[in-house]
């Protein structure tokens, strides 16, 4: 990693680190109420759920029209992504990470990506 990249690292994972990230997890965490020993599966699976939840949202759009949802169907979908969002923080939490780092580290990639035009594509280390 040459100098530019370095300081860019720096600078993304700066941008986020002390945040808006790390405020929302140490908030998540103050509503984490289940027991020590379903650490991490508990979060994980969980976060699988919700996404889920939000897939289906969608899917209903996909099968019923935009037309046909009710007043509140964007309300309803960033509900179901906070929830996801809540799930990450509290995973990350029981694995001693920093969400705001996995958002930094996560720009980062994409970054990379597409300066090096792989954002389309499939694997996770392209
Ligand atoms: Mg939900």
């Amino acid at each position: 990693m040459n100098k530019l990249q370095e300081e860019a690292k720096q600078w993304v994972e700066n941008k986020y680190n002390m945040s808006d990230f790390n405020a929302y997890q140490r908030s998540a965490a103050r509503t984490a109420i289940y027991p020590d020993q379903h650490k991490i599966l508990y979060p994980a699976l969980g976060l699988a759920g919700e996404a889920g939840e939000v897939a289906n949202k969608v899917k209903k759009i996909m099968r019923d029209g935009v037309d046909n949802q009710p007043d509140d169907w964007k309300e309803q979908i960033a509900s179901e992504i906070g929830d996801v969002l809540w799930y990450c923080a509290a995973l990350a939490s029981d694995l001693g990470m920093n969400l705001g780092r996995c958002a930094s580290l996560n720009e980062l990639k994409l970054q990379d990506r597409k300066v090096r035009d792989k954002l389309g594509g499939s694997g996770d280390n392209r």
